[in-house]
């Protein structure tokens, strides 16, 4: 293989083993999250996100992704709770996105891939730096975001705008004043398990926590990351497109999640139910219809089964979202 690691024939995941041996080791990411296999786990914390948007600095061109990177020299940016012991300081967020729509995240959900992913990354005050962290098992906690093509995210649209800037590898551009939390979606569920970096070095270092609910991007929005370049100024250009790692084994561990399901299998809803539970979705349901809505759209769902792929696009879960007991479509 070439020197440098990349995402083509020659130099992509399935060569990273011969440079990077842990590559094939026990804890690697991402993983397919098997929702049914997953463990609710009540002593699970909620996520506290608290992003202070001074810190924003720049953004970055690597020749993998971009980054958004943070001041990390004090804690004015940092997240709690979750499955984390104690505080863990912003340090940057990137994406991971594909050629087209159907595939571009890493992580996958039952077997089936999101357009793209988020990645916020953040590492573990107890060990004073990010480089000294990654060599702990707990010295990173990365957020997982899948984004799917559908409404504009306004909030992403100081970033795509921001790409213009860095459109080859190696650029860099002054990026001030930005608050990731806009970034995320309404619920804050989530799923957690043990494993590394997607990029080499691959390092077993990473808490994951990957949430439930995907954000939508609009097809502009995407189409600006896929005009992103791979290659540097001087050389050919290469467009940056499908740089995601596949899912790798779970071996021997569990993925634990925040919330309970509330049906038993993935079901499908017909086209009439789905229009339904949209028209529940948009109400305000106090506590006693909240229930009703949720016994409701279980009956619902066990009257049709439904393989991964189909079920993209669907309902595939309710619950309470971020503020006043609205109910929320997933
Ligand atoms: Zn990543």
């Amino acid at each position: 293989m070439s020197h440098h690691w990349g995402y083509d024939s020659h130099n992509g995941p399935a060569h990273w083993h011969e440079n990077f041996p842990i590559a094939n080791g026990e804890r690697q990411s991402p993983i397919d999250i098997k929702s049914k296999s997953a463990k609710y786990d009540s002593s699970l914390k909620p996520l506290s996100f608290s992003y202070d948007p001074s810190t924003a600095r720049s953004i970055v061109n690597n020749g993998h992704s971009f980054n958004v990177e943070f001041d990390d020299s004090s804690d004015k940016s940092v997240l709690q709770g979750g499955a984390l012991d104690g505080v863990y300081r912003l340090v940057q967020f990137h994406i991971h996105w594909g050629s087209c729509e159907g595939q571009g995240s890493e992580h996958t959900v039952d077997g089936v891939k999101y357009d793209a992913e988020l990645h916020i990354v953040h590492w573990n005050t107890k060990y004073g730096k990010f480089a000294e962290a990654v060599k702990h098992p707990d010295g990173l906690a990365v957020i997982g975001i899948f984004m799917k093509v559908g409404h504009t995210k306004p909030e992403i649209q100081k970033v795509v705008d921001a790409l213009n800037s860095i459109q080859t590898k190696g650029k860099q551009a002054s990026f001030t004043n930005y608050d990731p939390t806009g970034l995320l979606p309404v619920s804050r569920e989530y799923w957690t398990y043990p494993g590394s970096l997607t990029t080499p070095p691959l390092l077993e270092c990473v808490v994951w926590h990957v949430l439930k609910e995907p954000i939508t991007v609009s097809p502009e929005q995407m189409c600006k990351l896929r005009g992103l370049c791979f290659s540097a100024e001087s050389e050919p250009v290469c467009h940056m497109v499908d740089n995601w790692r596949p899912c790798q084994p779970l071996k021997s561990r569990e993925v634990r999640a925040s919330f309970q399901c509330v049906c038993e299998e993935p079901l499908l809803l017909s086209t009439i139910q789905t229009f339904a539970m949209c028209a529940l979705a948009t109400s305000c349901l106090p506590g006693p219809l909240f229930s009703s809505a949720l016994r409701l759209k279980c009956q619902l769902m066990k009257r049709e089964r439904l393989s991964a792929r189909q079920e993209r696009g669907f309902i595939v879960g309710v619950g309470r979202g971020g503020g006043g007991g609205r109910l929320c479509v997933f």
